[in-house]
This record gives C-alpha cells, sequence and structure tokens, in this order.
C-alpha cells in the first residue's frame, strides 16, 4: 500500500490528557481519535492493528473448541431482571427505554443473552458441552474513563460461555480457555501473569485474571517471591501470623476479667495506643457496614429476623436489598472490603452512614466494639479469634473495654478471612514473602457455577431423563485494553516498536526520492515483498528524508528498507535495511533483500505462534 493513499495524521505535539505512552503513541501515530469522553473513533492505521488483535483471538477460540456468534449489543432488560443483575449492576450499566417505553440494555456483558439464547435451544445432555463465544462492542459508564482506550465506556470484548452437564467438563473448558489466553497473549508479545482473582458481582466458584505490570495499575496484585503464589489483592489470603496470646506472654496465671475504662476524648486507634501503652495489634477494631443484595440466610442472624427479602426471579435466590454488619480485625490490619462481599454474598458493601452506626451500637462513631453488640451480625476476622485480651469500644461514649477474650466475652456471627493482605505479609503456599506489584487486567475467567443457569431457568434432560439444570463458564478478554498493552510494552521515545504478529504492516519502504531508478528499485521491492506474502506499506510522499523516517519510527513498523541513489548506483545495488528494533542499518545487496526480510518475518511470526 502506498502512504499517499493511506489516511495516517500522525502528530508531534501531545494530547495533553494523555500520561501513558500508549494513549500518546495511539493519539500521535494517527491510530485513534477521541469522539468524546471514552469514546474512540479507530483510524485505518489503528484499526490494521485492531483487526489483527482480533484474528489471533479468533483463531485461538476457534481452536479451543468455541463456536462464534453474534448477538445484539442491546438486549431486553427482562433478562436483566431474571438473573438479578438489573438491580445489582449499578450505575455502570446503560439502561435505555425504546418508544415502547420497554427497559433495555447496552451490553456490559453478556451472560443473560448467551444463557437466553441456551435456555431455548437446549433439551437433551447429548447436546453438551456447549461452548460459544462473540467478539462484539460493550459498553459501561465508567466514572472515570482514562488512559485512552484502556478504559474507555464503549470498548470491544472476546466474551465466551460455555454450558456443563458435569464439573469435569466445565473444568476441562475452563483449562483449554486459560490455555487459550496464555497463547493469545504470547502471540500479541504480551508478558502477562495469572493471578486468583475475586468472582465479584458474577458469582460462581473459581476465577483467574490475566494480568500485565503496570505503574498506572488499577490492581494490586500480592506475589511470593518464591513465585508459587500470585492473587488479586481482592482475593488474596496469607498465613496468620497471630501474636502469641498475651496472658501466656505474660506469664499470668489466667485471663484478666473484662474492665470498662474511661477514654475521654480518645478516638483514633493512635491516640488510644498512646493513652494505653498499647500496640496497634492489642485493638480489635470494629466497623459498621452496610451491604446490598445480601444472598445469605440471616433468618437466625442478631437484628435480622424480620429484614425483607426478595427474590428477582422464580430460579434466583432470595436477597436482602439491604442489611447491616459490623466487622472486627485485629487493630494493625485493614478490613478488605472485596473479601467482605464476597463473605456476605452481597453485590455491594459500603460503611455504614454515621447516623446507622449511632442508632446500630448505640454510640457514636469510635465506639463500636463487638462485647455485647447484639443489634446486628458480626463478622470476625480469623486473626481476632486469637485475642484474649484486647481493647475494644463499649459501645457508650468515651468508654472503651480492655481485657476482652474471644471466647469468654464476645463471639462472632461468622468467621472469616477478611483482612487485606500486605506487602510483607506471608505466603499462604510456603510461607515465603509476599510483595506488591500493580496490574492491569487483560482478561478474566470464570467458573459461574449454576449461578446463571438456575436464575434464568434453564435445565436439560440427563441420560436417566431427569431435569437438570446446566453449569456455566465465562471467559473475556478487552481487545481495545490488550492492545494498547502491546504498546506499552513495545515502544520507546520515538514511537512504537510492534511485534511482528499485530504490526499494522510488516514493511516500510522509504524511498529517498520517489522518482527514477529509486522508485523502480522501490517499486518492485514491494511487489517482491508482497508477492511473499508481506504487508508493505511503501512511503511516496514528496516528504523530506527526515520527516519520512520519523514517521516510520513513530508507526512502528518492524522492518525498515530505504531505498536511495548512492546506494542503489554501487556496483552491487544495495539498500539500508534496518530493524526498528534496533539502532543499526546494514547495507544489504538489492536483489536479496525481499528473500532475506520474508524469511526472517516468516522464522519469527512462526517462533511468535509455537508452543
Ligand atoms: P476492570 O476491573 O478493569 O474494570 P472488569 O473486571 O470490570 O475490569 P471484566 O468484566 O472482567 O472487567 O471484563 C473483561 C475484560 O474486558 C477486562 O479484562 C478488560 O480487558 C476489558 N474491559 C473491561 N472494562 C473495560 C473498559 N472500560 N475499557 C476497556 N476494556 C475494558
Ligand atoms: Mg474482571
Amino acid at each position: 500500500m502506498k502512504y499517499s493513499q493511506t489516511f495516517i495524521p500522525t502528530l508531534r505535539e501531545e494530547p495533553g490528557d494523555a500520561v501513558i505512552a500508549s494513549h500518546r503513541l495511539m493519539f500521535r501515530a494517527g491510530m485513534i481519535r477521541k469522539l468524546s469522553n471514552g469514546l474512540f473513533t479507530y483510524l485505518p492505521l489503528g484499526l490494521r492493528c485492531f483487526r489483527k488483535v482480533e484474528a489471533i483471538i479468533r483463531e485461538e477460540m476457534n481452536a479451543a473448541g468455541s463456536l462464534e456468534v453474534k448477538p445484539p449489543v442491546v438486549v431486553p432488560g427482562e433478562l436483566w431482571k431474571e438473573s438479578g443483575r438489573w438491580e445489582s449492576m449499578g450505575e455502570g450499566m446503560l439502561r435505555v427505554k425504546n418508544r415502547l417505553g420497554g427497559d433495555f440494555v447496552v451490553s456490559p456483558t453478556a451472560e443473560e443473552a448467551f444463557t437466553a439464547l441456551v435456555r431455548d435451544e437446549l433439551s437433551s445432555y447429548r447436546q453438551l458441552p456447549i461452548l460459544l463465544y462473540q467478539i462484539n462492542t460493550k459498553y459501561r459508564d465508567e466514572i472515570r474513563p482514562r488512559y485512552g482506550v484502556m478504559r474507555g465506556r464503549e470498548f470491544v470484548m472476546k466474551d465466551a460461555y460455555s454450558y456443563h452437564d458435569s464439573e469435569e467438563s466445565l473444568d476441562e473448558h475452563y483449562r483449554a480457555q486459560g490455555a487459550a489466553y496464555r497463547r493469545i497473549f504470547k502471540r500479541c508479545g504480551l508478558t502477562v501473569l495469572s493471578v486468583k482473582a475475586d468472582s465479584g458481582s458474577m458469582g460462581g466458584s473459581g476465577s483467574e485474571e490475566f494480568m500485565v505490570e503496570s505503574e498506572v495499575g488499577d490492581n494490586t496484585l500480592l506475589l511470593c517471591a518464591n513465585g508459587d503464589y500470585a492473587a488479586n489483592v481482592e482475593k488474596a489470603e496469607c498465613r496468620r501470623d497471630d501474636a502469641p496470646p498475651r496472658k501466656a506472654a505474660e506469664g499470668s496465671p489466667g485471663p484478666a476479667p473484662l474492665e470498662t475504662i474511661d477514654t475521654p476524648n480518645v478516638k483514633t486507634i493512635g491516640e488510644l495506643c498512646a493513652f494505653l501503652k498499647a500496640r496497634p495489634g492489642d485493638f480489635v477494631k470494629t466497623l459498621i457496614y452496610r451491604a446490598v443484595n445480601v444472598e445469605l440466610d440471616l433468618s437466625t442472624a442478631p437484628g435480622c429476623g424480620d429484614l425483607p427479602r426478595r427474590k428477582t426471579s422464580p430460579g434466583a435466590p432470595e436477597t436482602y436489598p439491604e442489611a447491616f454488619f459490623a466487622a472486627a480485625i485485629r487493630g494493625d490490619l485493614e478490613v478488605n472490603e472485596v473479601k467482605l462481599a464476597a463473605a456476605l454474598k452481597a453485590s455491594e458493601i459500603s460503611l455504614a452512614a454515621d447516623a446507622d452506626v449511632v442508632r446500630l451500637t448505640g454510640a457514636p462513631v469510635g465506639f463500636a466494639g463487638p462485647v455485647g453488640l447484639n443489634t446486628l451480625p458480626i463478622v470476625l476476622d480469623q486473626t481476632v479469634t486469637a485475642m484474649d485480651d484486647a481493647v475494644t469500644g463499649a459501645l457508650e461514649k468515651d468508654k472503651h473495654h480492655r481485657h476482652a477474650a474471644y471466647g469468654r466475652d464476645f463471639g462472632g456471627w461468622m468467621i472469616a478471612d477478611i483482612r487485606t493482605v500486605k506487602a510483607g505479609d506471608r505466603c499462604p503456599l510456603c510461607g515465603g514473602e509476599l510483595y506488591e506489584k500493580k496490574g492491569n487486567e487483560l482478561g478474566h475467567i470464570f467458573k459461574l457455577g449454576r449461578k446463571y443457569t438456575a436464575s434464568m431457568g434453564v435445565s436439560y434432560l440427563d441420560e436417566n431423563g431427569k431435569t437438570r439444570v446446566p453449569l456455566m463458564g465465562s471467559y473475556g478478554i478487552g481487545l481495545d485494553r490488550t492492545l494498547a498493552s502491546i504498546i506499552e510494552e513495545h515502544h520507546d521515545e520515538n514511537g512504537v516498536i510492534w511485534p511482528l504478529s499485530v504490526a499494522p504492516w510488516q514493511v516500510i519502504i522509504i524511498p529517498i526520492k520517489y522518482q527514477g531508478a529509486v522508485r523502480e528499485a522501490a517499486d518492485g521491492l514491494a511487489a517482491e515483498l508482497e508477492a511473499a506474502g508481506l504487508e508493505v506499506l511503501l512511503d511516496d510522499r514528496d516528504e523530506r528524508p527526515g520527516v519520512k523516517f520519523n514517521d516510520a519510527d513513530l508507526l512502528g513498523i518492524p522492518w525498515r528498507v530505504v531505498a536511495g541513489d548512492k546506494n542503489l548506483a554501487a556496483a552491487v545495488p544495495a539498500v539500508e535495511v534496518k530493524r526498528r528494533s534496533e539502532k543499526e542499518a546494514r547495507l544489504t545487496p538489492l536483489a536479496a533483500a525481499a528473500g532475506e526480510i520474508a524469511a526472517a518475518v516468516r522464522g519469527e511470526l512462526a517462533a511468535l505462534t509455537a508452543g
């Protein structure tokens, strides 16, 4: 293709709002333009690269046995009411009404649309497993779209869904998707880390995220120095690090009795530590949370006896639209709200408003504690069960308890692991030291169990004629974010350095002046390379060589061939061949250039695809 016939509006200056390299370079190289906040137009160059990523994903999905379909992007709200996510998806989901007043959703994901399809088509176990995917537009009304297409409002996702008659069958396809993801990222030249992940509002039993390391990553990852454990902080666990019980440490004959003490104007743990000459780890910190759409059965939980419940569809579990909980944790640790929400099977949790804290604990904020707290269920972090001499709030202004012992003075309605794991904590598998990294999520695979198939009423007859509900998995990759991440990993100060597999063209030919013998040589070389199956951009513009070189670097085309008068007029006519990733060009005989480049490109592409 000739440069003059393309539309690649390169820019010298950077967009004002671009913080990361991929955003800057996609803009400067003329790959994208912004239409509105979080909404981008791909220009021809950007779209070429996008299509390459798409083709790799499609090939690997097909190889994993998944079949491509294309459902609509706008789907009836009714389906989301059946699954229960009409309520639980929150503001991120764009809801629209049609002219008849019907509710519709612009798909943020498509569990509902696929499950509705399968519900209509599935009747017998013989049809299972059903393995489907789409590569299609998604819309999420992100609060803060940023970093260009990394976090847009409209984006393209490959999302696959699978339906099974056994755990083994689900496990098998879950593994096949995971393996396909690893191949996809490798072929795209990406270094990706897979981590254990929270299943969030998706529900389900197991999930794994595929992350690229990034300074501006939204995710905190905990990794073991010994390399055997990697998890998102939303899911990360660590080895218990309980302090020895104090009564034992101090050699006292037995636990001191619970005592209530005056703590006037002392509110924070820091102030209390100074006041009582104690360490943060001696406190039980108690926080009051409001949870939404709680799936747990709270009928026997303190204060929850007559909480209203609802069922969003006949097959959906009964949930509590709102419930309050106390979460108690050792004073030197932090509650992880995602882990707490998972333990409560709640779609969302947040700290309760001050007025609710006063109503439920009978004291202002800062004096909550588990001793005598019977107005709401208490979730105890497991570390608290080792505490036998703790300081806690006494449910009264300016009062605390000391010598509080788990089991003797207080208990919990639930004991769970709700702590935030930090760098320096110990690996749950080997005890090695955990360290932190920031990551950006490119893909996510889930085992969903029967959450959607049960709530949406999907069933089939097994070999004994018994009605059963299939198991389900879901598997997503963001194409735009994958493309941007490739640039993050492959660029320098002058521009992109595309891996061959996703490069818009594999070779750029730059004639110093596109006329006479140079033009003839450039045209001939382009024809030869194209005949060998390569994609070639011929820079036929009437621009200074410096401008052409700069644009070639910015565009990031992996091989550059420069054709000039002097080298072509030599005894053995030659051209300059340079890889974008290397500094120096090599003089190569014109007659050999196409063959050498084609062989190198083929070899490298094969290496990216192998394994
Ligand atoms: P995030 O935590 O980054 O918001 P998510 O957990 O909501 O992502 P999933 O629902 O798992 O994302 O979606 C699957 C994939 O879709 C993600 O791994 C990511 O690659 C992509 N994706 C999600 N949201 C966006 C977005 N706003 N812009 C671009 N890609 C996105
Ligand atoms: Mg996710």
